[in-house]
């Protein structure tokens, strides 16, 4: 029988753990008397740095819940590097993990789907969000925005899919392969291959605590994500330049013909709306570029993604 961890990054997450806790207590008891997993399966949850009772309550539900085990990370490294430490973690304890979120806005009676799947032979099986009414329109319209335009830059991610997700033991060595500094998950799982599933569930709503990924945040995730991905953006510009390159020749000659005819051109208007398009133009493409030469600096440094403080131990 295989064991299951469920990796759950949090933070600042004290007014949503202890119900977590027994919904998925309750789930993971129904799945080992069903016969689907191990009955040392266990819930992991990644304390990304929070300020409030995140840890100390993950430590109470470890002294009392078996189930329960927990992991510290020195500081807030972001979503994406906590749950990484956790399945990094997870990976050497058990068989096959899922990643999801604290508020469990993913539905895990899905969980058995997901065990199903993997049985038949898949090492990551992809959850994929079927409606967001439950979603403001507002985070609705940004995130299909999201998805977009990482299709539209060539960045192969899932679509409606964020980190709920199963992955097994040796689809986790595939990512611990991946040294990448800037980790944006959802672009590097599908590199990994192996046979891959879908599964469809509706998504509900956040049952306390508030969204910790902000407008403002959820842009720097989108533009991480396109630009660690795919350097589109810089043959757009490269495109552009070519073709405000060529309107200028034509322009060139246009104004030494009528320079030769004697009828010299006032040239005011012209003159500032190319000064001004073409320094924004640059400007763009520097800024571009440079968050390029950027992101190779920080990779070049090979910084860790996290620090792991402490993690929970089964007691005997
Ligand atoms: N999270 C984290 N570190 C952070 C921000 C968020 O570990 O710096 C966790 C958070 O506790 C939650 C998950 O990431 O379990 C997703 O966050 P949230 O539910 O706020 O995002 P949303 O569902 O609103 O996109
Ligand atoms: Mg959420």
């Amino acid at each position: 029988m295989d064991s299951l961890y469920i990796v759950v990054p949090c933070y600042n997450e004290e007014e949503v753990l202890h119900e977590t806790t027994r919904r998925l207590t309750d789930k993971l008891n129904r799945m080992v008397a069903d016969g689907m997993i191990a009955g040392t399966s266990r819930i992991m949850y990644v304390d990304d740095g929070s300020k409030d009772q995140t840890w100390q309550i993950i430590g109470q539900l470890h002294a009392e819940n078996p189930y329960v085990t927990g992991v510290k990370l020195s500081r807030n490294r972001g979503h994406q590097n906590a749950l990484l430490a956790g399945l990094m973690t997870a990976k050497d304890l058990c068989d096959v993990t899922v990643s999801m979120d604290a508020d469990l806005q993913d539905d895990i009676e899905v969980l058995d789907e997901f065990i199903q799947k993997y049985r038949e032979g898949c090492d990551i099986v992809y959850g994929v969000r079927s409606n967001r009414d439950t979603d403001t329109g507002f985070k609705r319209n940004t995130a299909q925005a999201f998805y977009k335009l990482l299709k539209f830059f060539g960045v192969d991610a899932v679509y409606n899919h964020a980190d709920y997700r199963l992955m097994s033991k040796r689809a986790l060595d595939g990512l611990a392969e991946f040294g990448e500094v800037n980790l944006f998950l959802r672009g590097i799982v599908p590199q990994i291959g192996y046979q891959t599933a879908v599964v469809e569930y509706s998504r509900g709503e956040r049952f306390a605590g508030e969204s910790k990924y902000p407008l403002k945040k959820m842009m720097a995730f989108a533009f991480d994500g396109i630009t660690s991905f795919s350097i589109k953006p810089i043959r757009m510009i490269l495109t552009v330049g070519l073709v405000i390159f060529l309107v200028s020749l034509v322009m060139l000659i246009y104004s030494l013909v009528v320079n030769a005819l004697g009828q010299t051109e006032t040239g005011w208007t012209s003159m500032m709306m190319s000064i001004w398009l073409l320094g924004g133009l640059q400007l763009m493409a520097v800024g571009i570029i440079g968050e390029y030469v950027g992101k190779a600096y920080l990779e070049t440094k090979k910084r860790p993604k996290y620090i792991i403080e402490t993690v929970l131990k089964d007691r005997e």
